[in-house]
C-alpha cells in the first residue's frame, strides 16, 4: 500500500492454454522503469495473440507489460530514475530469491514443481518484510516461477540488442531479434533470469540427456537503449519472441526453415572499459560495432589543464561494443562501455 492509501498494482494479461500440460510462458517488461521498449513489444504481442484462433495458444501465457509502475513514474526533471529505487538507490532487478540450494531432482518437471513449492513456502515471510523492493520482486517471481519460458524484457542505458540466458536454451534464444548471446555462468546476482535458470544450470548434469530439452529457462532480453520506443522495432522483437514460443511448444505456429547466425560468449567475456579520467566523452563507434584492441573508442575532452584538450581513448579489448554510458559527462572510473570480448561466431539451422 502507498502512503496515500492507494494500492500499487501491476496488470497481468493471462491466456489460458488450449492444451493441458503444454509448455507455459511468462513475459514481463519495464522492471527498470526507463527501459520502455519491452512495453511496446508486449503491446505488439498482445495485439497479435488476440488475433490468433484459441487453439494456437497451447500453454498458459502471462504478459505483464509494465512490471514496475514506481520505476516508470519516478521522474527527476526530464530524467526517469528508473533502474534504481528512488528511496533506497537499489537496483530493481537484484532482489529475486536464489533457489539453487532449495530443491534436488534428476527430472526437470519435478524440480520445477519443487522450486515453485519452495518459493510459495518462503513468500509469506518475505511479503511481510518492510522492503517494498523485496515484496515487489517476490510478487513477480511467484508469477514467473513454474513457467517453462520466462522472458524479462530490458534495455541498456545505450546499447544494442543482446540476450542473457543459459547455454542449454541457446537453440531457442537464438530465435530472438538480437545478434549477441551471453551464456550464464550459474553465478547468482539477484536478477529474474538467474532466479529461473540457475537452479537448472546447477543440476543440468544430473538430468538424462533426453530430458534436457524440457528444462525451463529465464532470459534477460536487452532491446537497445532506454527512454525510447519504436513500434517498427517492436514488431521485429515480437516476431522473434513468437518464433521462440513456437519452437518451444508454447504456441502452435509454423516455424519457417531458416538459419540464424549470431555471436555467443560466456557472460564473463562482457568486460567494462572504465573512464581513465573525468571529462566529456565523444564516442567514435556505435553500439553493435566491432572494435579491435588498440583502436580508438572515442576521445575525452579534459578540462583539468590550462586549456581544454582532447585525448583519445584506445580499446583495451577486441570484440563487440554492446553498451555505452548514456551521458557525455563522465566521472573518473565509471564504465564508459562494455565490450563482448572475442565472441564465437555460431549458426543454427531450423527445420520447419
Ligand atoms: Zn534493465
Amino acid at each position: 500500500m502507498l502512503p496515500s492509501g492507494d494500492l500499487l498494482s501491476v496488470r497481468q494479461y493471462f491466456f489460458k492454454g488450449a492444451v493441458g500440460g503444454a509448455p507455459s510462458a511468462y513475459i514481463q517488461a519495464g522492471v527498470h522503469g526507463t527501459e520502455v521498449q519491452g512495453t511496446a513489444v508486449c503491446a505488439q504481442l498482445l495485439e497479435q495473440l488476440a488475433g490468433f484462433p484459441r487453439e494456437v495458444i497451447r500453454g498458459d501465457l502471462s504478459i505483464i507489460a509494465n512490471a514496475n509502475p514506481h520505476g516508470l513514474n519516478s521522474k527527476f526533471g526530464e530524467h526517469t530514475i528508473g533502474p534504481f529505487d528512488a528511496g533506497t538507490g537499489l537496483n530493481w532487478n537484484r532482489a529475486y530469491l536464489d533457489l539453487r540450494e532449495e530443491a534436488r531432482s534428476a527430472h526437470p518437471a519435478e524440480l520445477k514443481a519443487q522450486l515453485r513449492e519452495r518459493l510459495a513456502e518462503k513468500s509469506g515471510e518475505i511479503l511481510a518484510r518492510p522492503s517494498s523492493m523485496q515484496r515487489h520482486a517476490m510478487t513477480l517471481q511467484r508469477l514467473a516461477q513454474g513457467a517453462d519460458v520466462v522472458l524479462d524484457l530490458h534495455t541498456s542505458a545505450r546499447g544494442s540488442r543482446y540476450v542473457y540466458g543459459p547455454g542449454y536454451a541457446l537453440e531457442w534464444m537464438a530465435l530472438l531479434n538480437a545478434e549477441d548471446f551471453l551464456l550464464l555462468s550459474g553465478r547468482f546476482s539477484g536478477s529474474l533470469d538467474e532466479a529461473i535458470s540457475c537452479p537448472f544450470l546447477a543440476q543440468e548434469q544430473f538430468f538424462p540427456p533426453e530430458l534436457r530439452s524440457h528444462m525451463p529457462f529465464g532470459l534477460t532480453v536487452e532491446l537497445g537503449g532506454q527512454e525510447f520506443v519504436s513500434a517498427r522495432e517492436a514488431l521485429e522483437d515480437a516476431r522473434g519472441i513468437l518464433a521462440l514460443l513456437a519452437a518451444r511448444g508454447c504456441l502452435d505456429l509454423p516455424l519457417p526453415r531458416m538459419e540464424r547466425s549470431f555471436h555467443c560468449a560466456p557472460e564473463g567475456q562482457l568486460r567494462a572499459v572504465p573512464a581513465p579520467c573525468g571529462g566529456l566523452f565523444e564516442y567514435h563507434l556505435a553500439p553493435g560495432a566491432w572494435v579491435s584492441k588498440g583502436e580508438s573508442l572515442g576521445a575525452m575532452l579534459r578540462l583539468d589543464g590550462p586549456l581544454p584538450r582532447w585525448e583519445p581513448l584506445f580499446s583495451p579489448f577486441s570484440g563487440r561494443i554492446l553498451v555505452q554510458f548514456p551521458s557525455a559527462i563522465v566521472s573518473e572510473g565509471i564504465e564508459l562501455c562494455k565490450i563482448l570480448c572475442d565472441p564465437e561466431r555460431r549458426s543454427i539451422s531450423y527445420t520447419s
